[in-house]
């Protein structure tokens, strides 16, 4: 395949070395667990955590004369997936054997994609902070898990545990559109976004449920690729960073020596924040592919694709766009409500018949903020979007002030119960009473003369008056209404 490059070079991505500029080119292969109860070829369970061996068919452990079946959930996941990321799908794909000898490995080879993928050409959209990059999707296919070995139970021994052995996995290939850490994180970040929002893998990378090889290789802006070197099995999208980070320089560092890049096979070590070989070119294994006989083609027809197309739910791209037309939220604020479908839902449950800016800042500074201090999840939340929009109508219509609404939400958080009636109860509605709060106005400017005579030379201290005022109310006067009788009562324009 011959590899267009899409990018204009961007002097601001740009490594400085001792013999001038050098450019990062990166390229993803995202393994992401296929969200299905069974397995892609046999019908055992792929429930995370349980005892080893629990989750283990004849097919799983390639037992002679079984046979594989292929699971259609998963094959419609894969096509979800490929939807969402906008790409062709092929009508017809091929299961090809893929074959290494490892202990946790029974079958003797995998059973993947080769040349036929489910899923062929795709994008994905980056916002980064100043433009906006469209990076290539090679591809997509379908695949299976390996097994576990456990080496460290045993003095002696090896153990093998095969509950995720034939367990469905969709390997995502990006051409190498990406130039810089950042990018490659973002894409990981966004990737993962529109897998949860399908519902087609959990994106899970700490329970291995997402995983990245991430390949590196740099050369002079705008010049010839170089030569890559792959990453292996990233679990973390900061690790992601921290290894292209590292390996780009050590890679100039080589180049700038006048060596050559051996490519190579690499792991991440996260302790030391480098990479080492694992394997050079001259050791990859030959898989010796070749389809599967004991499998079809895959083949499906258009109106089951565009069944799916039709039951694909809004994607964070159009949901952005969206709160930003409809509900006149910045290009910011959408970013952030619509990192998670959770999320987005919650902003519009509350946003539901309120003004939506008023509603975007209280569910993005209180609310998140909130969760993010106590660490909890939003499905963890105590309050609930009713009670959050029952504290934004009290402000609205005046009930009470902006200040008075923090504490309220405080007291929602801690001890449950209706806004409005919690505000009844405990008096805390605010005063909008004229004559009470002139009484208290002329109480603080009698007691202060002095301060009302450099009042009005100088206006800026009307401000410790409100101040003064508001605290002597308990928060509760009318900011509005205190200002207006403090000007005319000490005689400021
Ligand atoms: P392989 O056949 O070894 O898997 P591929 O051509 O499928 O290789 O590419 C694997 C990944 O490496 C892809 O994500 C691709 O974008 C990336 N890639 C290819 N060439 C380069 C390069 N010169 N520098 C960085 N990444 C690259
Ligand atoms: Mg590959």
């Amino acid at each position: 395949m011959a590899i267009v490059d899409t990018r204009t070079p961007d002097p601001k991505k740009f490594i400085k070395g001792a013999t001038g500029d050098w450019e990062m080119v990166i390229g993803m292969e995202v393994h992401a667990q296929v969200t299905s109860k069974a397995k892609l070829f046999s019908g055992a369970s792929t429930e995370f955590g349980a005892e080893p061996n629990a989750n283990v068919s004849l097919v799983d452990a390639a037992m002679p004369g079984t046979l594989p079946v292929i699971n259609e959930e998963c094959v419609a996941q894969a096509i979800r997936t490929g939807l969402g990321l906008k790409a062709e799908i092929n009508l017809k794909s091929v299961f090809d054997r893929k074959n290494y000898f490892y202990p946790d490995l029974p079958q003797g080879y995998q059973i993947s994609q080769f040349k036929q993928p489910i899923v062929g050409e795709g994008k994905i959209l980056l916002d980064m902070p100043e433009e906006q990059v469209e990076i290539g999707v090679e591809r997509l296919h379908l695949e299976q898990d390996a097994g576990k070995s456990l080496h460290d139970q045993h003095p002696t021994m090896s153990f093998v545990d095969l509950n995720r052995s034939g367990v469905a996995l969709m390997e995502i290939v990006s051409k190498p559109d990406l130039r810089s850490s950042d990018e490659a994180k973002a894409y990981l970040a966004k990737l993962r976004m529109i897998l949860r929002y399908l519902g087609t893998c959990d994106g899970n990378m700490d329970q291995g449920s997402m995983r990245a090889d991430v390949n590196v290789s740099v050369r002079r802006p705008g010049g010839e690729f170089g030569t890559r070197c792959e990453i292996k099995n990233v679990n973390s999208i900061r690790f992601v960073g921290q290894a292209i980070e590292y390996e780009a320089r050590r890679q100039i560092g080589i180049l700038e020596d006048g060596g050559t890049i051996d490519q190579e096979t690499r792991l991440f070590d996260p302790v030391k924040g480098e990479t080492r070989s694992m394997r050079s070119k001259e050791e990859a294994h030959d898989y010796r592919y070749f389809p599967d006989p004991d499998l079809l083609p895959l083949e499906f027809d258009q109106a089951y694709v565009d069944s799916l197309a039709h039951d694909l739910p809004e994607l964070p791209d159009e949901k952005k766009k969206r709160f930003v037309a409809d509900y006149g939220l910045t290009a910011y604020d959408a970013d952030i409500l619509v990192v998670e479908k959770a999320s987005a839902d919650f902003f519009e449950e509350v946003a539901k018949g309120r003004d939506a800016k008023l509603s975007a800042n209280w569910v993005i500074n209180e609310f998140f903020g909130r969760l993010n201090k106590e660490g909890l999840d939003l499905d963890q939340s105590p309050v609930s979007a009713a009670q959050l929009g029952g504290i934004i109508d009290l402000v609205r219509d005046g009930t009470i002030s902006g200040k008075i609404a923090k504490d309220l939400f405080e007291i929602v958080w801690t001890e449950g119960g209706s806004p409005a009636e919690i505000v009844e109860t405990r008096g805390m509605k605010q005063v909008t009473d004229l004559g009470a709060i002139e009484k208290v106005v002329d109480e603080i400017i009698a007691g202060n003369p002095d301060k009302v005579e450099q009042a009005r030379a100088k206006p800026g201290l009307l401000g410790w008056f409100v101040g003064q005022v508001m605290k002597a109310s308990g928060g509760k006067a009318n900011p509005q209404a205190v200002n207006d009788l403090l000007k005319a009562k000490i005689g400021i324009e």
